[in-house]
């Protein structure tokens, strides 16, 4: 997985880092009807990186699952979707070290953003903050 040319497999695509999500993997559907695209069936919401609401490319650390798409429709509160196995890496990926050796490529300003939409989530369910994310706010 280190050569950055190599075709990723379907069983490659399983193992993936899951926030690493390269363009030929990511699952990009454009809605009929002006709805919103999603990225692996999850709105822009749903991501603590979001360089553009249009451009899915652009959506980065998914952290919800998608009981989101529910919360947006107003029938369950958004902290109830927070998606906890995910978090530790979003919070990796946004470290300087970051998960598993990869940083997030976001810039400076979308970092702090990001890290700051996740402390929420660790303050609303009442968790203590993990340092990696305390540094960065
Ligand atoms: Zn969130």
């Amino acid at each position: 997985m280190t050569d950055i040319n190599h075709k990723v497999t379907d069983i490659e695509k399983e193992n993936t880092t899951w926030w690493y999500i390269p363009p030929e993997v990511g699952a990009i559907h454009e809605l009929p009807q002006g709805q919103p695209n999603t990225r692996h069936d999850l709105p822009w919401q749903a991501f603590a990186v979001v360089g553009d609401k249009h451009d899915p490319d652009t959506w980065k650390l998914p952290h919800h699952t998608r009981g989101i798409n529910k919360a947006i429709k107003g029938k369950i509160g958004i902290e109830h979707t927070v998606d906890w196995e995910r978090m530790p890496a979003a919070v990796a990926a946004l470290s300087p070290g970051g998960h598993q050796g990869h940083r997030v490529e976001a810039s400076e300003g979308e970092i702090i953003s990001a890290a700051r939409h996740l402390a929420n989530h660790y303050r609303k369910a009442d968790k203590s903050l993990p340092d990696a994310l305390a540094v960065l706010i």
